[in-house]
């Protein structure tokens, strides 16, 4: 499990990254990061883009309904107008901002705020996701956090798609998603979870 570093000598900053497929627990482990920094009497802020609305426009909420306040943003530059008695800022669903939100967490970093950010690593093509493969890269932490394959029980690494559309970014829960290994990942639809209630079925 993380624990948060000592600091030491001048006030610095730093950056987080938890990662990994959905349905893995990254809001999870966000928003435990962020409960422990409220401890710890710290004056946090929570950002995530306006584009994710999927349960509710000024909360971060996780699968098990844990939640958070957040502010919506449209850009990653935005983020910079950080209050300024912020010790702690928290990024949620980071893969669906630009490419300015590696920059923006740095100069974070660097004016004395710890960053912890959550996003996808891959999208549903298994590609490397947005900002995603820079926050991971200019980062001081990276957690992976896996979900379980419903097919083999294995861990989970990627996020298939169960429904035909194709675009990059497609908003949706269990209704459109399942996390697999990599595995059954690549057997793609000759796995059919759903039309057999549970029991794996092989076309
Ligand atoms: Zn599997």
């Amino acid at each position: 499990m993380f624990l948060e570093p000592l600091s030491r000598g001048h006030r610095s900053g730093w950056i987080e990254v938890i990662t990994g497929s959905m349905f893995s627990g990254k809001t999870e482990e966000l928003i435990r990061r962020l409960r422990r920094t409220q401890f710890a009497n710290q004056n946090l802020i929570i950002y995530k883009p306006h584009n994710d609305i999927r349960y509710s426009k000024t909360k971060v909420v996780s699968h098990d309904s844990n939640s958070l306040e957040s502010v919506n943003v449209k850009k990653s530059t935005d983020i910079l107008k950080v209050p300024r008695d912020i010790n702690v800022v928290g990024i949620d669903e980071a893969q669906f901002f630009d490419m300015d939100l590696p920059d923006v967490c740095e100069k974070l970093a660097l004016s004395g705020i710890r960053v912890i950010i959550a996003g996808l690593d891959m999208d549903f093509m298994g590609r490397p996701f947005g900002p995603m493969p820079a926050l991971m890269a200019i980062a001081e932490y990276v957690t992976k956090v896996h979900a379980i394959c419903p097919h083999c029980g294995n861990l989970a690494t990627h996020s298939y798609r169960l429904s035909d559309e194709t675009e990059t970014v497609v908003l949706g829960e269990k209704d459109k998603y399942e996390p697999r290994c990599r595995v059954c990942y690549n057997m793609g639809d000759k796995l059919d979870f759903r039309a057999t209630n549970g029991k794996l079925k092989k076309k």
